[in-house]
């Protein structure tokens, strides 16, 4: 086999496409893992806090748990798929394979100290304190790197799908500046979230919806993408926020206005430990009519049960002890490249995995601590469903770099205006008006952006492009659901049929 080729590529280093990885090299294929991260703080799964939930000896009520925290929109077959292979996936991979140490209560070996979040009707949550990501991820990697038929391509990003006659044949990469086809059996998306589209987000930097964008161009399908997640309380003391886990609520932690009243009682009978969407929106109000929402830790001994916590806020400089500042911020995206149970896209050759993928386990609202699982499960599915097709070398599409300079600052005036076309018009709430006008501008500068990608070719034109495509479909499929169901909220806000001001190209 040549260097630029390979049975399985995939894209992304986060859970789910490593999880492919893994499944793929133990059907015997060849592996490429490429991704744009230089270190595991470049993936999602790195930062993940509460944990990764199981089914322990209750799929049915898992199952009822994820259906009602979508409102019963989750896809019930999908959701089977999830439980049914959630305590093995679990088992075989993070605990037999990379031996993640999860908390345990002490009483004995294998007594995990299970830990609940909100719309959980049980304890049912493993976790390394609050901080289970980089348990999970560090090893995680340690273990591909050294496995003889995975090769990690890092600082190394797909630009496009090399498609031909509906099948998927391989991508264009980059790397220093170099751009290659690599031309694959198969290839697996797992590009994780879509937090650059927001000017608040918990996602690393790099969030640019890259594998959607890739697989809504090369024609698949794409559904969902309305059902974008704020996590309520991310402490925003200084420019960088950092998410405060709903486990801390879970504990006893309260929501309190500027003017120090507690206020979720009046929103939600579950106060604290409403919906997500519930309790975000809540927030966002408080804070509209009182300047400021603080998290107030004193129910609970904060110091004792979250010291990795404690040490971030020390890090931003936050007494905690004060009350900490939140505010919502982009956190999960719901939706994503339609897949069916084995992470198949509707494009032959093509899977998606992890966040990047709508496999239907969470409708329009995601139930706490599931992505993680979501990802380990079906990247486990797709790297075995994906091992053992043959590569063939076809034409690929011409990205050779012809004239790399872009005007200054165009990226960052175009991520400027875009991030606040979707912060203001495609945001926790949507006024159906609005979100009108809001595609009018996303489609001026996605035209704007593809003017330049026609005679240029750079990582971060392309990651704009990306970046426009996902949040056009975002304000698309929002605009053509005329249903307020879970992230998705609509409200009639131009009451005077007004236009709403358009952002500045230089704001
Ligand atoms: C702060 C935080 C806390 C969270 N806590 C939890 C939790 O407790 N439990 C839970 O279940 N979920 C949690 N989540 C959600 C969960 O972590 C993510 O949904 C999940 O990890 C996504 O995994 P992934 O593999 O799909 O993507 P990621 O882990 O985000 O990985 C995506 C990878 O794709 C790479 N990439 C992107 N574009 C390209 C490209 N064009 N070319 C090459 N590489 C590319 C990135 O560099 C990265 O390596 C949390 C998320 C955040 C941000």
């Amino acid at each position: 086999m040549s260097d630029n080729e390979t049975d399985v590529l995939v894209v992304g280093s986060g859970i789910a496409g490593l999880a492919s990885a893994l499944a793929a090299a133990r059907e015997g294929a060849d592996v490429t893992v490429a991704t744009k991260a230089t270190r595991p703080e470049g993936a999602s799964s790195w930062w993940a806090q509460g944990g990764i939930a199981i089914a322990r000896d209750d799929p049915e009520q898992f199952k009822a748990d994820i259906l009602a925290a979508s409102s019963d929109t989750a896809d019930p077959e999908a959701v089977d798929v999830l439980v049914e292979n959630a305590n093995a996936a679990v088992e075989d991979v993070l605990l037999e394979t990379l031996d993640v140490e999860f908390d345990t209560t002490g009483m004995g070996e294998d007594e995990f100290d299970f830990g609940r979040e909100a719309a959980h009707s049980a304890d049912r949550i493993l976790h390394v304190d609050a901080s289970t990501g980089k348990h999970v991820h560090v090893p995680f990697l340690n273990y591909l790197d050294d496995h003889d038929d995975v090769t990690i391509r890092d600082d190394t990003a797909a630009l496009e799908l090399i498609r031909h006659e509906g099948r998927v044949h391989g991508a264009i990469l980059e790397s220093d500046s170099d751009f290659e086809p690599t031309y694959a059996g198969a290839v697996v998306l797992a590009t994780g979230g879509i937090g650059d589209l927001y000017p608040r987000t918990t996602n690393p930097a790099g969030s640019t919806g890259d594998g959607i964008a890739m697989a809504a161009l090369a024609g698949a399908d794409v559904t969902d993408m309305e059902y974008v997640q704020f996590h309520p309380t991310v402490c925003v003391a200084n420019d960088s926020p950092f998410l405060v886990s709903e486990a801390v609520r879970g504990e006893g932690a309260v929501l309190r206005n500027g003017d120090g009243e507690r206020f979720m009682p009046d929103y939600h009978e579950d106060a604290e430990l409403a919906p997500r969407d519930v309790v975000a929106r809540a927030v966002k109000t408080e804070r509209d009519a009182t300047g400021e929402v603080t998290l107030d830790v004193s129910p609970l001994d904060f110091a004792g049960e979250f010291p990795d916590l404690v040490e971030k806020c020390e890090d931003h400089g936050v007494d905690y002890e004060d009350g900490i500042p939140v505010a919502p911020a982009e956190h999960f995206l719901c939706g994503g490249v339609d897949v069916d149970e084995h992470g198949r896209a509707s494009l032959g050759r093509l899977y998606a995995v992890g966040e990047c993928a709508r496999t239907g386990v969470h409708g329009a609202n995601r139930l706490a601590s599931t992505s993680l699982l979501e990802g380990l499960v079906w990247g486990l599915r797709a790297g075995a469903d994906a091992a053992g097709k043959e590569i063939d070398v076809i034409e690929a599409p011409d990205l050779l770099e012809r004239d790399p300079e872009l005007p200054e600052r165009f990226a960052e005036e175009k991520f400027h205006r875009l991030r606040r076309v979707m912060d203001e018009y495609v945001g926790l709430e949507r006024d159906p008006d609005e979100l009108g006008r809001a595609m009018s501008v996303l489609r001026r500068l996605k035209g704007e952006v593809d003017a330049y990608t026609r005679t240029r070719t750079s990582r971060s034109l392309y990651e704009l492009r990306s970046a426009s495509v996902t949040a056009l479909l975002i304000a698309r499929q929002a605009a053509e659901n005329e249903e307020s169901v879970g992230c998705h909220h609509l409200v009639e806000t131009s009451a005077d049929g007004g236009q709403a001001p358009e952002p500045r190209a230089d704001d």
